[in-house]
């Protein structure tokens, strides 16, 4: 069965966390996804981020990382998902943005023109780049849930969830269960 990006995977808030979460539940090894593993949903990611990424007024139309550009990509990603981990956990990490730079730098080593598109970790790179210039410690958050990073824009700076509608109605649910299943007992 071919996978299909939703608009709940891109939660992220700017284009470099979309990306760093195409790892679910990355810290649980029994059910951890890595969904760019398959070529095939690495490359459509590129088609989903112009539907539903925020950022796709920035980068125009998006294409996919050339074939041998997926190992810097995900380079980059791993390094995007360590620096802004640590900065939501309030860590200082020195290293961490040092080894992004580091993978930016790579990504753009590597670049080339697409005609008047931008490939998938050109334009990974410079989200990332901007928002390691520029970040919101204060909105950039982890979900409880799925583990998820995401920078929450609400006015109040009141969101939990990645997705209220998939990861706060999932921990309700389970929450509720539980009680259900506490009360039934004798
Ligand atoms: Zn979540």
């Amino acid at each position: 069965m071919t996978f299909t990006w939703t608009e709940h995977r891109f939660s992220g808030g700017v284009l470099a966390l979309d990306v760093a979460n195409s790892v679910v539940l990355r810290f649980d090894p029994e059910r951890r996804v890595d969904r760019f593993a398959d070529a095939a949903a690495m490359d459509s990611f590129a088609d989903a981020a112009n539907r539903y990424g925020v950022e796709r007024d920035r980068f125009g139309m998006l294409v996919p990382a050339r074939p041998e550009n997926r190992g810097s990509l995900i380079g980059l990603r791993e390094a995007t998902d360590r620096h802004f981990r640590a900065r939501a956990l309030a860590e200082d990490r020195p290293e961490l943005l040092a080894d992004l730079l580091e993978a930016i730098a790579t990504v753009l080593r590597r670049s080339a023109h697409e005609g008047n598109h931008i490939a998938l970790d050109i334009a990974t790179a410079h989200s990332a780049l901007s928002l390691a210039a520029n970040p919101e410690p204060d909105r950039l958050k982890i979900c409880p849930n799925c583990q998820w990073l995401f920078l929450d824009r609400s006015r109040n700076r009141s969101r939990t969830w990645c997705d209220m509608a998939v990861c706060g109605n999932r921990t309700k649910a389970k929450r509720h269960y539980r009680r259900n299943k506490k009360e039934a007992r004798p």
